[in-house]
């Protein structure tokens, strides 16, 4: 399946989470199995010209395309997660939201240093939970210079932020 017909199976949902958004919910999407496979087959490729030699993904929807991306290139999966989660001692960065702010933690032991890690997520708005993510990874001595999405929102301007930050950002659909 193209990208185009991948984009036919991605449901927009209005006002969710709040009036006036328009969500755009991958779940009809995985809930299709060629789908999901050509989902993950385009991201594989890529990842795999990124020349990963590990792929992270930031929870929740990240896990889901990052985990499959890395099994299909026999590479392993870092889960970038939400603060309190992870058992271990982590590293964490704050970041600012459209309203408010979140965190996200990682276990800096899952990094050998000069490893080239490919960022994995459903979808870019503004670029905030993907620079926090890169920042983080970087930090533990990750070298991060690609990002794939399956949907882009390119009104909001995320991949230009993170091209400012020496990341090539790749999406499946806009
Ligand atoms: P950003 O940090 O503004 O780029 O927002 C991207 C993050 O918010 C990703 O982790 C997405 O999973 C989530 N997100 C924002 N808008 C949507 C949407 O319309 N559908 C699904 N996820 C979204």
């Amino acid at each position: 399946m193209t990208p185009d017909d991948l984009k036919a199976l991605v449901r927009t949902v209005p006002d969710f989470p709040e009036p006036g958004i328009l969500f755009r919910d991958i779940t009809t999407l995985i809930g299709h199995g060629a789908g999901l496979a050509a989902c993950v087959g385009h991201l594989a490729e890529r990842a795999r010209s990124g020349g990963a030699d590990l792929v992270a993904g930031m929870e929740a929807r990240g896990f889901i395309f990052g985990a499959a991306v890395a099994a299909r290139l026999e590479l392993g999966f870092l889960p970038v997660r939400k603060p309190g989660k992870l058992p271990v001692p982590t590293i964490g960065v704050d970041y600012a939201l459209e309203y408010g702010r979140d965190r996200l933690e990682i276990d800096p032991q899952a990094i050998r240093p000069g490893q080239n890690v490919v960022l994995v997520d459903d979808l870019i708005a503004t670029g905030g939970t993907a620079l926090a993510a890169a920042e983080l990874l970087r930090r533990a001595g990750a070298i991060v210079t690609h990002a794939l999405f399956v949907i882009d929102l390119p009104d909001l301007h995320g991949a230009a932020r993170l091209r400012d930050a020496g990341i090539k950002v790749e999406a499946l659909m806009d």
